[in-house]
This record gives structure tokens, sequence and C-alpha cells, in this order.
């Protein structure tokens, strides 16, 4: 694909859409007396609009991410970013979306506010990527297919040779969340938005980085997409506390922190299959695990009792039976087993 074909799946009324701006950006200099936008002068360190642009922090994570800045849109959270992709190239009541199933919902509670139709289609065995079926759910008036890899629930990567084969064949925009990337050896294809222009990769600093609170979601892409999610945005979507805050935060490494995770994702799912109750562990490269039990209300129940709050999601098509558990503290894993170990016996909350 080229810019050309990108265009053309834009909205027509974003692609004619002359943008929101501020005189502030027309004055460069360092020291202003500034009375163009009605502030306060008043100092209470926030009497001041934030950079809409975000030029400190883009800069920070150009740095990080290994691309340039135009290539780096910020949202209020990677659901900024989803809500974007259907209002940038999707018109309501007539354009539609794929998406694999099972997978995070807001791709289709985005879909639903947006009226977007959205088809699912289901992973294969062992949560495998249906690539055939996939581009075969696409009509002339699809535009969005988002992908999730590390996947959310199931917690598996997928193969980033068969990602970019539907990177290539797919007619419209690939989106493809990676707020898991940082917990597995699969990596990111982020770099990859240099040579496929229909490509978005999402990543999000609620993970991995530990700043859920802050709100602060990624979107990599070609210059001109980020142009359009730029456009469309809020103008004042990053607010100044978290623009100074995630800057601060940022500052310190998240390695030690990512690996300790991954070991206890190994200890965890390593001591799960000795429980009689545990049918099935699945492999993740996530910071949880999925797992199948015989009655997964009980356990969760059980869990709950015991003041674990983990994800019942039994009643999501395709996972049947399954708890969602989050990788905690080694701490906090300990309690988690030790609540295993009483349900296994049949102490309490049975
Ligand atoms: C947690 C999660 C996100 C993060 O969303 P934010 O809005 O950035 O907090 C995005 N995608 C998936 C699949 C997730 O599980």
């Amino acid at each position: 694909m080229n810019r050309q074909d990108i265009e053309a799946l834009v909205r027509p009324n974003i692609r004619a859409l002359c943008p929101y701006s501020t005189a502030r950006d027309e004055y460069q200099g360092p020291l202003g007396i500034f009375l163009d936008a009605n502030e306060s002068p008043y100092p209470t360190g926030y009497n001041r609009y934030p950079d809409p642009h975000q030029k400190t922090l883009k800069a920070q994570l150009s740095s990080i991410k290994g691309l340039p800045a135009e290539n780096i849109f910020l949202g209020n959270g990677s659901d900024e970013a989803i809500d974007l992709c259907f209002r940038v190239f999707c018109t309501p009541g007539r354009d539609n979306a794929v998406a694999i199933a099972p997978s995070y919902g807001m791709y289709a509670v985005a879909a639903d506010i947006n009226d977007v139709q959205m088809r699912s289609v289901p992973l294969g065995a062992d949560f495998g990527l249906p690539a055939e079926a996939l581009l075969a759910a696409c009509d002339a008036h699809t535009r969005l297919l988002f992908l999730c890899s590390p996947n959310n629930p199931s917690g598996n990567a997928f193969d980033p040779a068969e990602l970019e084969e539907i990177i290539r064949r797919f007619p419209g925009i690939v989106v493809l969340d990676e707020a898991y990337a940082d917990f597995s050896a699969k990596g990111s294809l982020r770099a990859k938005v240099l040579e496929y222009p229909n490509l978005i990769v999402l990543q999000t600093l609620s993970k991995a980085y530990g700043l859920a609170g802050l709100r602060l979601g990624m979107a990599f892409a070609d210059a001109y997409v980020i142009r359009l999610m730029s456009m469309v945005k809020y103008p004042y979507n990053i607010n100044q506390a978290a623009l100074d805050l995630v800057s601060q935060a940022l500052k310190q490494p998240v390695e030690a922190k990512v690996a300790e995770t991954v070991a206890q994702r190994g200890r965890v799912a390593a001591a799960l299959p000795a429980y009689g109750f545990v049918r099935r562990v699945w492999p993740s490269d996530a910071n949880f695990l999925l797992v199948q039990v015989d009655d997964a209300d009980a356990l969760y129940a059980h869990l709950l009792a015991d003041g674990i709050i983990v994800r019942n999601r039994t009643r999501v098509r395709g996972c049947a039976g399954c708890l969602r558990i989050t990788i905690g503290l080694p701490s906090e894993n300990d309690k988690l087993l030790a609540s295993l170990d009483r349900y296994e016996k049949g102490d309490i909350h049975r």
C-alpha cells in the first residue's frame, strides 16, 4: 500500500478536516508573555495549557522506542487511540472492522460506540492466528483489522512473520495492539510502521511501565496516519501532570521488574498443573496466565472470599472454564498459591 491507498481509506469528513489550532503554535521563543489563551497568569504549577503536540515527551519516547517523533501519537491510554482509529477511518453505519476473538473488549465497545459493525473471527486451535479467515471476513467496507499480540486474554504472542504476512495482504488498516510486548521474547513490530503505511502499532505505559494511573498510550504509525489521529484528538488530551510524571518515571529502568514478572509467571505456571482442579494452563508471553479449571465460578468465588481478585472469563466465547490471573509481586503470588492449596483441600469457601 502507498499513501494514496491510505488516503482512500480515511473518512471523507476527516480527510477534509481543518484542525483546531492554538496561537501558541506560532510562538517558539522561551519566555513569552502569554495573553492568548485566557489562562490565569497566577502560577499554580498548572495554570498554563499543556503542549498539544507533547513535543518533550515524544522526543523522550522517540529515543526509547527508536522511532522518529513524527511516527508517534500519544493518547489518554491506548483506549483513546483505539477510539480514534474508528473515528478517523470508519464512516458510522457504513464501514466495518474485523477482530480476532477472544481478544481485548475495547475493540468491540469502541466499534459499538462509533456505530461500526464488528466482525469477530475466532482464533484457531490453541488460540492460533486464523489468517485466511480474517482476510475472508473483509469486504469493500472493511477499514480496520484488530490484532493483539501477546493477545489478551489468551496470553500468546503470534509469530511475527505471520503477522507481517497479514499486514501485507490486508486491504485496510491493521491495528496491532502490543500492550504486553515488553513481557514477550517475540518483541515488537513497531519498527515496521516505517515500511507499512497501513500498520498502526499500539503500546501503553499501563502494563510493564507501571503507570496505568497516569493514562498514557502510544500509537506508532506512518507520519500521515499520525497527523490524522492528532487532528481528531482533543487538543489537550494529555494533561500537564501526566506529561511531567511520565517524563520523570521514564528515567527509571523497567527491565528488572519485567524480568521478575516473567520469572514469577514461569513459577506460577509451573505450580498450577499440580492442582487436581486445573485442567489447562496456556503458555503466556504476557504478565498474566489463562487457566482452565473444573469450576471457574466456584474458584473465582473462593479467591474473592480470600481477597484475591482475578478475572473470570468463563462466559467469554472460547474461554469456557477459564480464569485470567495477573502475575503479582512474589508475595502476592505466594498468597494466590496458598489460597489454591486451601481450595484443593476443600478447606474453606467451597
Ligand atoms: C491493558 C490493555 C491495554 C491498555 O490500555 P490503556 O488504555 O493504555 O491502559 C491495551 N490493550 C490491551 C489488549 C490491554 O490488555
